[in-house]
């Protein structure tokens, strides 16, 4: 299949401290990723840059929901995500010996006039999902699945 690439950029030099960026992840931004548990969605990204130095601290807002797979019905459903996070972005040269540790970090260049964030916006999403997917109250789920699921078991036995 072939997707057309949906990029989350942002270009250094709109960076200004206190003036958030909008981004916005939507299904074809997901479907991008392959082999991804997450189907779809739509997530708002909010990004509070600050400067520090000559790097940047972005403080980064998730929220929305994202398409995911029931682990009890296997349909797919909606999970609400609202996350806060912070990323440092920082000069390439600076990369050696200044990592604090517990502190995600990006990379640009002096070449750099943009940093695609997109691939660190994706792990996020990823991260800040639960070990257990399903559908807030078993009500939700797929009942004629749940049926079938349920001979299946009595049959295994
Ligand atoms: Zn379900």
């Amino acid at each position: 299949m072939n997707y057309t690439k949906v990029a989350c950029i942002i270009e250094l030099s709109n960076l200004v401290s206190g003036a958030d960026i909008r981004l916005q992840l939507n299904d074809d931004f997901f479907a991008q990723f392959e082999g991804s548990e997450v189907l779809g969605g739509q997530v708002a990204v909010a990004i509070s840059p600050r400067a520090v130095g000559k790097a940047w601290s972005l403080q980064v807002h998730l929220k929305g929901q994202v398409k995911l797979l029931c682990d009890r019905c296997l349909d797919e459903f909606l999970l609400p995500i609202d996350e806060d996070e912070e990323v440092r972005l920082c000069p390439a040269q600076n990369a050696d010996g200044q990592q604090d540790a517990g502190d995600e970090q990006l990379f640009f260049t002096a070449q750099d006039t943009v940093v695609d964030l997109s691939q660190y916006l994706y792990e996020s999403v990823c991260l800040s999902l639960p070990m257990q997917r399903f559908h807030a109250r078993e009500s939700d789920c797929n009942p004629q699945m749940l049926q079938k699921l349920k001979t299946l078991i009595v049959n295994l036995k």
